[in-house]
């Protein structure tokens, strides 16, 4: 079977796909971190008021599927950034899940990812 041509693959479109659909999507769903349960910050914005720091419970757009295992199970682009394999998180969760993921893939260990409720 072809795969189908798809212009998820242009690295720009797919980045404009990402903040234009993905994200405005999630900003107006406004459901709670997909991975610790806890209410995400919508209105706070990015950064902390008057800082440059992160606020850690800022939206943070994750994949249910990580791009590099997706990739790894030859998932086109597309479909990686698809809005059906992304979910809500804190930009904290979403960091830890991510660090996690790395020191998981380091050590080929099956460890599971840790979601903590009381934080
Ligand atoms: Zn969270």
């Amino acid at each position: 079977m072809p795969r189908r041509r798809s212009k998820g693959t242009d690295p720009l479109l797919t980045t404009m796909h990402w903040r234009v659909t993905v994200r405005r999507y999630w900003l107006a769903q406004r459901q709670a971190c997909a991975r610790c349960g806890a209410a995400i910050d919508y209105d706070t914005g990015r950064y902390l008021p008057g800082t440059r720091k992160v606020n850690p419970r800022s939206l943070a757009v994750g994949h249910i599927v990580g791009r590099d295992q997706a990739k790894r199970l030859g998932w086109p682009d597309a479909e990686i950034n698809a809005l059906s394999n992304t979910q809500p998180e804190h930009a904290r969760c979403s960091d830890r899940s991510g660090a996690a993921y790395g020191h998981a893939k380091r050590r080929r260990a099956r460890a599971p990812l840790r979601t903590s409720r009381n934080w």
